[in-house]
C-alpha cells in the first residue's frame, strides 16, 4: 500500500530527533511532528528573564549527552554542537564551609575523603568495565555477554543509596556526595536501585565529564534539527497531536510521549491488556525551577564550588535523603537538596559581559504548585553568602509551568516516569521489546521506555532499531 511516508515521529525531544535520524539514515521517507513551535523538547534555551540572558529553560548539563553510545555516531560537531568542560564536573559544598568534588580523575575525587581507598576500590573496578556497563545497562534489558560481564555493578547499582554509601564510605562527605548523585533518581535514598543512578552518573564524569553546551542546550536541539534536515528528513511543527487519525499515513508511527498522551492519543489501537498496563504507569515526582540574570557568579564560599557548573546543594546525607523522603511523602521541603548549575562561569557567550546566569530546581510531589523560590534562594544563600543580592531578575517554572511547556513532563515529572524497581526496565510495560506496543505498527521511544529520563537518543535509537527490525527487516546493532 501507498503511504504519504514511510516513518511519521510524533515529538521531537532528544529521542524523537535520534529515532527520525536513525530511520532517515536506514534509507525511509520520515517525518517528524512536533506540537509546539520549536523542535527539540527538553533541549530549548531563551531569554526567560532579561534580554541577553540566555538559561536553558529544561536540561542544562549533558553527561549523557556527551558519552551517549547514539550521539557519537552522529556528526554533530559539523553541526555546531560543542561540549565545554568545568574544572570539576561537580561539587558538594558543607556548612563548614568547605566542598568536596566530583573530579575527572578517580585518584583525585578520592584524595579529598578520609579514606581514599574505599572509593578507588568501589569505583575503579566498576569504571575500569563501563563500556560493558554502558552496553548491558543504558537500553533494554538484553541478556547478553555484556550483562554478565557486567554483574558486579548490577550488584552494586540495585542497593539502596543509604545502604550503599554507609557501607562503603567512612567519610561523612564522601556520603554526602554519594547522596547528591543518588538524589538525581527522585526516589527516596532508602530505595531499592537508587544507587544506579549515582554509580552511572560518577562514572560518566570519570569518563567523559559533565559537560554544559557552548551557547545553550539549544545548540544541541539545532544541531540534531540540521542533521535530520541535511540527510532529507522533513519536519512539521505546531501541529499538537489528539489523534493518531490526524497523522498522515505510514508505515510505521513512533511516539515521543508519555503512556497518559498515548492512550489518549492512540487507546482505540491498543489491546486491552496493554491499554490496561499504561493505565497503571506510574509518574515520580515533579521540579521547581528558578533561572536567574545575577550581576556577578554565585559567591560561594568553598572556591572548588566557584570552578564546578554544577553544584549540589543539600549539605549531608541525612540532610538529603530527609529533603527527597518528606517530597516522596507527598510535602515540600523547607530545606530541599537543589541542583545548582552556572554555565556561564565557563561560558561567557550566554550573558552580557560580565553577568551571569544560574539555574537550579529542587524536587516536589509531582503535580504541586507551591513556590519553592524562597526555600531553593535560602539554600542558597546558605553555601554563598550575598547570592540574593546578585540577583538582577528571576523566572520560576512549577510542575503545571512544566506540563503546559512540554505534555510529557507528567506533573512536572522529568524522567518520563518513576524510576523504580518495577519501571526501571520494564517502562513503559511488561513485554519482549518496551518500544512495541499493542499495535503492529506503534511504537514508543520517549524516556518512559529503557534507560529512562535524560538527553541520551538512547530510547529513540532502540525504539527506531526494533521498528526497522519487525516491518522492514533490517538489523541495526545493540549500542
Ligand atoms: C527542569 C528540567 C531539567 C532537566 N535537566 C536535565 C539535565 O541537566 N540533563 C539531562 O540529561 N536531562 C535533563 N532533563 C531531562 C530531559 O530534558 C528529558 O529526560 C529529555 O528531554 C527526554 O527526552 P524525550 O525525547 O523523551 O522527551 P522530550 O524532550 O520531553 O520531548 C518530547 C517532545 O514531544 C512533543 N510532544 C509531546 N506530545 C506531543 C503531541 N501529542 N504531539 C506533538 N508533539 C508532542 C513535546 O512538545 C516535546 O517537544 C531535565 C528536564 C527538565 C524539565
Amino acid at each position: 500500500m501507498k503511504t504519504d511516508f514511510d516513518a511519521v515521529i510524533v515529538g521531537s525531544g532528544p529521542n524523537g530527533l535520534a529515532a527520525a535520524i536513525v530511520l532517515q539514515q536506514a534509507g525511509l521517507s520520515v517525518l517528524l511532528i512536533e506540537g509546539k513551535s520549536k523542535i527539540g523538547g527538553g533541549l530549548h534555551s531563551a531569554e526567560l528573564t532579561l534580554p541577553g540572558f540566555i538559561h536553558d529553560v529544561c536540561s542544562a548539563v549533558h553527561p549523557l549527552a556527551a558519552d551517549s553510545a547514539v550521539f557519537e555516531k552522529f556528526p554533530l560537531e559539523k553541526y555546531g554542537l560543542e561540549f565545554m568542560h568545568s574544572a570539576f564536573a561537580a561539587a558538594h559544598p558543607f556548612d563548614d564551609g568547605t566542598a568536596v568534588t566530583l573530579e575527572t580523575s578517580i585518584e583525585r575525587t578520592a584524595q579529598q575523603f578520609k579514606d581514599p581507598e574505599t572509593y578507588k576500590q568501589l569505583i575503579k573496578p566498576l569504571f575500569n568495565n563501563w563500556q560493558n556497563i554502558r552496553s548491558a545497562f543504558l537500553g533494554p534489558l538484553h541478556i547478553s555477554k555484556n550483562l554478565f560481564k557486567a554483574a558486579s555493578f548490577a550488584y552494586h547499582a540495585a542497593l539502596p543509596a543509604s545502604h550503599l554509601a554507609k557501607n562503603n564510605f567512612t567519610d561523612v562527605k564522601a556520603q554526602a556526595l554519594f547522596a547528591g548523585m543518588a538524589a538525581h533518581s527522585m526516589l527516596p535514598l532508602n530505595k531499592l536501585t537508587t544507587s544506579a543512578i549515582a554509580l552511572i552518573l560518577m562514572l560518566i564524569a570519570h569518563d567523559k565529564g559533565w559537560p554544559v553546551i557552548k551557547s545553550g542546550s539549544q545548540k544541541l536541539a539545532d544541531a540534531l534539527t540540521a542533521y535530520l534536515i541535511s540527510i532529507g528528513g522533513k519536519i512539521e511543527i505546531n501541529n499538537m497531536i489528539t489523534s493518531i487519525k490526524q497523522l498522515p499515513s505510514s508505515k510505521i508511527i513512533l511516539f515521543d510521549v508519555t503512556p497518559k498522551q498515548l492512550l489518549q492519543i492512540a487507546g482505540e489501537k491498543f489491546s486491552n491488556f496493554y491499554a490496561w498496563q499504561l493505565k497503571r504507569y506510574k509518574y515520580g515526582m515533579g521540579v521547581f525551577k528558578i533561572d536567574w540574570a545575577l550581576s556577578q557568579a554565585a559567591p560561594f564560599t568553598a572556591q572548588q564550588c566557584r570552578k564546578a557548573t554544577t553544584v549540589h546543594i543539600g549539605n549531608s546525607f541525612n540532610e538529603i535523603m530527609q529533603s527527597e523522603q518528606t517530597t516522596w511523602n507527598g510535602k515540600c521541603s523547607l530545606e530541599p537538596f537543589v541542583i545548582f548549575v552556572q554555565p556561564t562561569i565557563i561560558d561567557a557567550s550566554r550573558a552580557p559581559a560580565g553577568k551571569h546566569v544560574a539555574w537550579a530546581y529542587c524536587h516536589v510531589p509531582n503535580g504541586s504548585v507551591e513556590s519553592m523560590t524562597d526555600a531553593i534562594e535560602k539554600q542558597v544563600e546558605r553555601f554563598a553568602p550575598g547570592f540574593r543580592d546578585c540577583i538582577l531578575a528571576r523566572h520560576v517554572m512549577n510542575t503545571s509551568d512544566f506540563e503546559n511547556y512540554d505534555p510529557n513532563y507528567v506533573g512536572g515529572d522529568i524522567n518520563g516516569g518513576m524510576f523504580n524497581l518495577t519501571q526501571i526496565f520494564t517502562r513503559p510495560a511488561l513485554r519482549l521489546s518496551p518500544y512495541r506496543t499493542s499495535a503492529k505498527n506503534i511504537y514508543i521511544c520517549s524516556s518512559s521506555t529503557p534507560p529512562g529520563g535524560g538527553v541520551h537518543g538512547i530510547c529513540g535509537y532502540y525504539a527506531a532499531r526494533q521498528s526497522l527490525k519487525d516491518i522492514f527487516k533490517i538489523s541495526l546493532p545493540a549500542l
